[in-house]
């Protein structure tokens, strides 16, 4: 059973903020930001292309209902929702989770850098991934 797995069945303490037949939503254990909260679906899906579409768009009104939770309840003022998709991309539990992570002026986080296509990329792209 995953880490995530045995905080659903109460074997490893949580401070839990909501629950329901699909969705868990608790305190991430090292907060960004006080109030960083993961929300999981209640069934083991390691990723995005795992879990089906019924139960993420159930996971996603949650994540929305946290969100507007942490502004009127806590005072954020705004707030990150990321989601570290597969290894590479920094996924360190293997069960789907929506990060919200509030976020505060002097936090100092910053957006990841970007930098422009080269001349052809974009269209080489384009040509592989529309549909
Ligand atoms: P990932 O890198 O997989 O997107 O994020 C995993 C998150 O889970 C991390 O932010 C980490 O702090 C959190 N985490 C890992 N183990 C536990 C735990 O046992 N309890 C709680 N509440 N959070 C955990
Ligand atoms: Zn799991």
């Amino acid at each position: 059973m995953c880490i995530f797995c045995k905080i659903i069945a109460g074997e490893i303490p949580s401070y839990k903020i909501y629950e329901d037949d699909n969705a868990f939503a608790f305190l991430d254990i090292k907060p960004v930001n006080p109030g960083h909260v993961l929300v999981i679906p209640k069934k083991h899906y390691q990723n995005m292309e795992e879990i089906p579409d019924s139960d993420l768009q159930a996971l996603i009104l949650v994540v929305k209902k946290i969100g507007a939770a942490l502004k009127n309840k806590l005072g954020v003022i705004g707030y990150n929702i990321h989601e570290n998709n597969d290894l590479i991309a920094g996924q360190a539990v293997p069960h789907l989770h929506f990060h919200i992570i509030p976020r505060i002026e002097t936090d100092c986080l910053s957006h990841w850098p970007g930098s422009p296509y080269l001349p052809g990329q974009a269209e080489d792209i384009i040509k592989k991934l529309s549909f």
